[in-house]
């Protein structure tokens, strides 16, 4: 008579019953794991607070949205759905690693549901999706080993990868799939040689193949191999739980967290955590030590993948500059890893400065707050919150870059970073020719309008941005808006002070310009600047209605109120998204809408255009802080128009323009190719009724 294999929870593995084994080995499992996690979670319970339970409903659509539909991940085509077909197997095969878990010690489990012909098909299912899985790992091995995507690699100045760790795990996930798939093909076997009714199994499927290789098995090895089987897929699958906690895998666990309490308002910067009341009172400001982020910013490091999206697309990383966002985070977990260590004493932590031991002062001063890493990644981690608390740390100790000393001095006294006087605010609007044209009135108790044009620092005070705040100015004139300046009355919005960590500042100049706009009584704001766009938009409380400047034009295109006479034939235009309109305010399509509403213009499309554009090389202080680096973003950025076939680069921003302007020279692009701002294409273009 031929015997049937004798199940896991009959056998004996070293005197001990598989039962009792196949019982102690989850339970310790688990509580092992549970322990490892109570430890990473230390810090987090130790760190400062920040409040992200709100809009639970909300939360949850993003969890679909952005954990169980993975939907950055196919950003980077090959290795997203890679990844996507992993995520979509561990999902389809928990109810079968489930089910094995539990015939270890109850042979005739069946998960309510699977018996019959669901179970069938479910089976068939799990059977290609472990297939899938291991054949993912072993695309996943070929191309650390042989590819080696530039952006897995870590640059010496960052310390050493971590290939091994990274080829060991998916490793282990390809034995789990491989026995997982070996004690269904052996039972399958089992089953051929007794002459019972075949297991169905998947055709092609790892499962049906080793099935195949086994039939010519004897009964005793192919019991053997049916009882190693199960034992090791019970013991990999335990190993990995527990060792997951120990680098980047973790973020299998933590991601589902880190994305339900990812900040919803990623346009609104993270406000100091003391409030503002009694703000000169604190002792200490901004992030200085580990313990000085929050728990979610530490959730955060333990989530990062380590993938390497958001330094790939990191302007300052890719012109060479000492900043990669992606090792902000490793930096930080590998800090928390060794400081909180799982099985030993906690260190004594307290007051490690981390700029200066983990991260060096040109690192945290390198960041455009561009945004392209927070839009990139798939896990929603968050840099710019973190990077500004670090920057307010840094100006609490007094530690300001030499060359923004002196702007953040003047942007005190006088309201700007050039040390200009008040009264020249306005002197833009004064030349001759223009007012033959235009006229500018300034906004007092006597001199009313429905619109405030805010013009913003660099639009009044510099020679060549001037000629933007006219163009806007001529613009809005022949719409027929009732518009007015603050003039002298009117402070730099901030937007800049505040994302170089000077808060109170920022908070001085706010409150001058809020007084000054809700004292106008004007209806609505207009800039043509998309830093103070930004700044009215979220940083300022209570302000009416603020629109940038191309929001408007696209408007009186479509209402005919502007109309445009033909676009030089010889020039190819194409458009720079300000990171500031585009990826922090989503305002793609209006700038691209007046542009191809231009008879004639011939528009390209650069390949990091909309939410991939590479920042030119920094709005408001950068203008004044000088970086290490290799190139200027801005030579980048103009070649990358050049390569895109255009002799125009159109902007929407006079901090773009001042870069870009400045790129061609240094590039030797003059003559070859120029710069001009949306709002004084426009101003050229448009036709005048006579
Ligand atoms: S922060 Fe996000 S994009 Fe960057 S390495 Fe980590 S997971 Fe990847
Ligand atoms: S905000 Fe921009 S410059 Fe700063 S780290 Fe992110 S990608 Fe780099």
């Amino acid at each position: 008579m031929v015997v049937g294999l004798q199940s896991p929870a009959q056998a004996t593995f070293w005197l001990v019953q598989g039962r009792t084994l196949f019982l102690m080995i989850p339970l310790l499992g688990i509580a092992l794991f549970a322990y490892i996690v109570a430890r990473r979670l230390t810090p987090l319970i130790r760190a400062q607070r920040d409040f992200r339970f709100d809009r639970p409903l909300t939360r949850l659509g993003r969890v679909f949205k952005f954990w169980l539909g993975q939907w950055k991940h196919p950003r980077y085509r090959f290795a997203g759905i890679t990844h996507i077909l992993i995520f979509a197997g561990f999902i389809l095969l928990a109810t079968r690693a489930f089910s094995l878990l539990i015939i270890g010690a109850f042979p005739n489990f069946v998960v309510p549901g699977l018996s019959g012909r669901a179970g069938h098909v479910y089976g068939l299912t799990t059977d290609y999706t472990a297939t899938i899985v291991f054949l993912c790992m072993v695309v996943a091995v070929i191309r650390r080993l042989v590819f080696k995507p530039a952006r897995y690699a870590v640059p010496a100045r960052y310390g050493k990868g971590h290939p091994v760790d990274a080829i060991f795990l998916l490793a282990l996930i390809a034995i789990l799939m491989v026995a997982d798939s070996l004690f269904a093909g052996a039972k399958a076997a089992s089953n051929a040689h007794q002459g019972q009714a075949a297991e169905l199994l998947a055709v092609f499927s790892l499962p049906w193949m080793l099935k195949n290789m086994l039939l010519s098995t004897a009964a005793a090895k192919l019991q053997g191999i049916y009882l190693a089987a199960y034992f090791t897929h019970e013991f990999t699958f335990f190993f990995l739980l527990c060792y997951r906690p120990f680098g980047i895998q973790f973020h299998v666990e933590t991601s589902l967290f880190s994305i339900y309490f990812a900040k919803l308002d990623r346009e609104i910067l993270k406000p100091v955590r003391w409030g503002e009341e009694n703000l000169d009172q604190v002792k200490s400001f901004g992030v200085k030590t580990f313990e000085d982020f929050t728990w979610k910013q530490m959730l955060d490091f333990y989530s990062c993948a380590d993938c390497g999206r958001c330094s790939d697309r990191c302007p300052s990383n890719a012109v060479g500059r000492p900043l990669s966002p992606r090792f902000l985070s490793i930096k930080a977990r590998d800090y928390a890893f060794q400081h909180y260590p799982v099985f030993a004493k906690l260190k004594n932590n307290n007051g490690t400065a981390l700029v200066g031991s983990i991260y060096s002062d040109d690192e945290i001063w390198s960041c455009t707050t561009c945004g392209a890493c927070e839009e990139e990644c798939p896990l929603l981690v968050e840099y710019i919150d973190k990077i500004v608390d670090l920057r307010r740390g840094l100006i609490d100790d007094g530690n300001v870059p030499q060359s923004l000393q002196k702007p953040l001095k003047a942007l005190e006294s006088r309201g700007n970073p050039y040390g200009k006087l008040e009264k020249k605010r306005s002197e833009w609007a004064k030349a001759a020719e223009f007012q033959q044209v235009c006229r500018v009135k300034t906004l007092d108790q006597s001199n009313g309008a429905d619109t405030l044009y805010f013009v913003d620092s660099i639009t009044s005070y510099d020679d060549r941005m001037q000629s933007i705040g006219r163009a806007t100015a001529r613009i809005l004139d022949h719409v027929g808006e009732n518009f007015g300046i603050l003039g002298g009355a009117e402070k730099d919005s901030g937007h800049e002070v505040r994302r170089f960590g000077e808060e109170m500042l920022f908070m001085a100049l706010r409150d001058h310009n809020a007084k000054a706009i809700n004292g106008s009584g004007v209806k609505r704001i207009v800039t043509a600047d998309p830093h103070t766009y930004n700044a009215l938009r979220h940083d300022y409380r209570n302000m009416p209605p603020v629109e940038h400047i191309s929001q408007v034009i696209a408007r009186e295109v479509k209402t005919g109120k502007i109309k445009f006479n033909p676009a030089n034939e010889d020039c190819v235009y194409t458009y720079h998204d300000p990171c500031y309109l585009g990826r922090h305010n989503q305002i793609y399509d209006d700038p691209r809408d007046v542009l191809d509403a231009i008879p004639g213009l011939k528009r390209v499309e650069m390949k990091r255009s909309r939410d991939r554009s590479f920042c030119c090389g920094g709005g408001g202080l950068m203008l004044f802080y000088e970086p290490k680096e290799d190139q200027r973003m801005g030579v980048k950025r103009v070649q990358m128009a050049a390569e895109a076939g255009a002799n125009v680069i159109v902007t929407a921003c006079p901090f773009c323009m001042a870069n870009i302007e400045d790129a061609i020279k240094v590039a030797g692009m003059e003559g070859k190719m120029s710069a001009i701002d949306l709002a004084e294409l426009v101003d050229q273009q448009m036709a005048h009724s006579s």
